[in-house]
């Protein structure tokens, strides 16, 4: 691996529309910063499972956390090789033929080997920086966790061994043979978009919103 980018190993390779791919380090790293929601792929004792979780990139690693309880944070927590893909989806591509629909999206695949951050000191760090990539700002507002909340997770690292990330923008690319077809054509932007927030029974009515809540723009 250079500096800049991620080597392309036999397992990272993009071979399918090679140019929509990117192994370069700010590419990847631009679409993991971005995301929030990861879907974390690895080989549990009944096979193959991929579980939806939060996730944080902290240097050339993916930051997970979850109940010490959890089947799935401690089968991390022992070592196993993982699989973690983000993607943002930016719209639906609709062509003249069916054949042609596609997404427009940015989307990462990371393959690495989980290891347990155990140290009391390094798990407050970690789950601090999950919690900033979450909600960027909050850290500062919540308590943090207590000896024992940190004792009741599981905090994980995905050191990024090989990554990929692969990018469609743009129209559709219909047959030229179709152009005549007497149909829209054309892309459905999508974006996640936060909601006017709402305030919980406990929070004084005459609380600002905090500007991170308000301006909140993660996932896009
Ligand atoms: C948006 C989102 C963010 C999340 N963030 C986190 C996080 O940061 N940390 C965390 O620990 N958990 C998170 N979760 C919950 C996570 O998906 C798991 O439910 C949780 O980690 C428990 O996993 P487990 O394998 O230990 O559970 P188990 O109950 O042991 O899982 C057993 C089976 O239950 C089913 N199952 C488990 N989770 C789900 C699910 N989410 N949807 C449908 N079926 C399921 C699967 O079939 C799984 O094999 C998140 C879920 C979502 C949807």
């Amino acid at each position: 691996m250079t500096d800049a980018a991620f080597d392309p190993s036999e397992r990272s390779t993009i071979h399918r529309l090679p140019s929509r791919g990117a192994y370069d380090k700010k590419t990847v790293f631009d679409i993991l910063d971005r995301g929030i929601l990861a879907h974390v792929g690895f080989t549990g004792e009944h096979g193959p499972v991929v579980i939806p979780m939060g996730y944080a990139r902290r240097e050339d690693a993916v930051l997970l956390h979850g109940s010490a309880k959890s089947r799935l944070l401690g089968a991390l927590a022992k070592g196993t090789d993982v699989c973690v893909t983000v993607t943002l989806l930016d719209g639906l591509v609709l062509a003249r033929s069916t054949f042609h629909h596609s997404m427009n999206y940015r989307s990462v695949v990371v393959f690495g080997r989980s290891r347990e951050i155990a140290d009391a000191k390094e798990k407050n760090a970690a789950l601090e920086h999950i919690v900033e990539h979450l909600v960027p700002g909050r850290g500062v507002d919540a308590r943090g966790a207590n000896d024992g909340e940190l004792d009741a997770t599981l905090v994980i690292e995905v050191p990024i061994q090989d990554a990929s990330a692969k990018i469609r923008t743009g129209p559709p690319v219909d047959e030229s043979r179709d152009l005549s077809i007497d149909i829209w054509a054309g892309v459905v932007p999508l974006e996640m978009k936060p909601g006017a927030p709402i305030a919980d029974e406990h929070t004084a009515s005459d609380k600002p919103v905090p500007d991170y809540v308000r301006d909140y723009s993660k996932g896009r």
